[in-house]
């Protein structure tokens, strides 16, 4: 007989520990928690680590110590879900059964996407604060830079909040300004949309930074292949080009759900392969009893963990409406790209699922660059999320 749950949740990253620690103070129980990491990562930091503006260790947790009391942690990988039987199969072999689940595992790197990608981030020469494992890499290659090519990537969707690159990409440029190189540094943005980030508000706001640290822009553009050997980056978009005697290639691979998701009747059919749920209700779009938020799940817009605190309320609240026979509420989109242009300054944009700004105070135009912006995000922020986001405060 598998163990049996109320609740089991895939993944116990920002979405599934937030998610658990909700549903416990709203009274559920019997919740399980399945994730094989061992640690737990405030990730929104590893673009200032990567920066050399934060040590990453002071932002990691071991998984179990935020894990709320109460809610069982099962520490392997799942590797099949079979929603008719209501039950997940583990790495181990074992089995859980659930009355419903929740799918949050995020999105893992699609090295095949880009030829020669992996060997690059081997070899050193290709890095991003994306992939966790490299973020001490980049920041080493960042830091030690002084002149030559330098190729910055924003990924395309879906992506884990792929904007913030910028946000690696413009603390770079200071530093090197500071360190009176970046005249000697060539820098180069490939972005998959139009403009930078193919937000009309925010990019009119980030232009002038663009221009002023001379950063040339290839819009509706992706990195096609890469090369560390020859220490090219070929470029597919309007101008294909390949870019050549790169010194830096911080290229972000493309992102796709885990193979338990992806190859499976919970997925999309489309190339992405996200958890298939209503966009609004977060609820699987066929199995009535699984649910799906986060980077892994069709969300209708750009994955932020700042989206997350919405999203984890209509989880919670939807989960125990459908229990009841009410009605389910709804998400409207709403997520968020934090954008440092300096080491004292940030821009923050804040939009609904159709790219429309929400912001989150009246009064006040945060897609301003501003130091309280810059302080929030890089201060106050990761004390919020470990305080009250993770122990369910949404
Ligand atoms: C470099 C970087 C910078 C970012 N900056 C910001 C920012 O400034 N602001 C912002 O709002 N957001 C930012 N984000 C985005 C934010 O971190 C994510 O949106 C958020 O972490 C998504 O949470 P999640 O729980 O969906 O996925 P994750 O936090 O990725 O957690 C997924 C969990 O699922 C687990 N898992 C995977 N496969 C399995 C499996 N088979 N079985 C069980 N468990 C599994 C993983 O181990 C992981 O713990 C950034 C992300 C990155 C990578």
């Amino acid at each position: 007989m598998p163990a049996s749950f109320d609740t089991v949740i895939i993944g116990a990253g920002n979405a599934g520990v937030s998610l658990a620690a909700r549903l416990q103070r709203d009274g559920v129980r019997g919740i399980a928690l399945i994730d094989p990491s061992p640690i737990h990562r405030y990730r929104p930091m590893l673009n200032y680590a990567a920066a050399g503006q934060a040590r990453m260790s002071r932002y990691e947790r071991p998984l179990a110590t935020v894990v709320p009391d109460g809610v069982e942690l099962i520490p392997h990988a799942a590797t099949r879900v079979d929603p008719d039987a209501r039950t997940v199969t583990l790495e181990s072999g074992a089995s859980v059964s659930y009355s419903d689940l929740v799918l949050c595992p995020g999105l893992t790197p699609h090295w095949d996407d880009i030829p020669g990608l992996q060997d690059a981030f081997v070899d050193g020469w290709a890095v991003s604060a994306h992939v966790p494992e490299y973020a001490g890499r980049a920041c080493a290659a960042l830091v030690r830079e002084r002149e030559g090519t330098v190729v910055f990537s924003v990924p395309p969707e879906p992506a884990s909040c792929g904007g913030t690159v910028l946000k690696a990409m413009f603390l770079a440029c200071d530093r090197w300004r500071r360190k009176e190189v970046l005249d000697r540094i060539d820098v180069h943005l490939v972005t998959p949309f139009g403009g930078l980030l193919g937000l009309e508000e925010i990019d009119a706001r980030l232009q002038p930074f663009i221009e002023d640290y001379g950063i040339t822009v290839h819009a509706n553009t992706r990195v096609a292949a890469v090369d560390h050997r020859a220490r090219t980056v070929s470029l597919d978009g309007p101008a294909p080009v390949t870019l050549e005697q790169v010194n830096l290639a911080y290229v972000t691979p493309h992102s796709r759900t885990p193979r338990f998701v992806a190859q499976s009747e919970l997925a999309t059919s489309d190339a992405s392969a996200l958890v298939d749920v209503d966009p609004r209700t977060l609820r699987h779009a066929r199995f009535e009893t699984v649910w799906g938020l986060g980077d892994a799940a069709t969300v209708g817009t750009r994955p932020s963990g700042g989206a997350l605190r919405d999203q984890v309320a209509v989880v919670a609240d939807n989960l125990r409406a459908a229990r009841e026979g009410g009605a389910l509420t709804e998400y409207d989109g709403y997520t968020v790209i934090p954008v440092a242009v300096s080491r004292n300054r940030l821009v923050l944009d804040e939009h609904d699922r159709d790219g429309r700004p929400a912001p989150s105070v009246r009064g006040i135009d945060l897609t301003a660059p501003r130091r309280m912006t810059y302080v929030f995000d890089r201060f106050v922020q990761p004390v919020v999320y470990f305080r009250r986001l993770l122990r369910g405060r949404v």
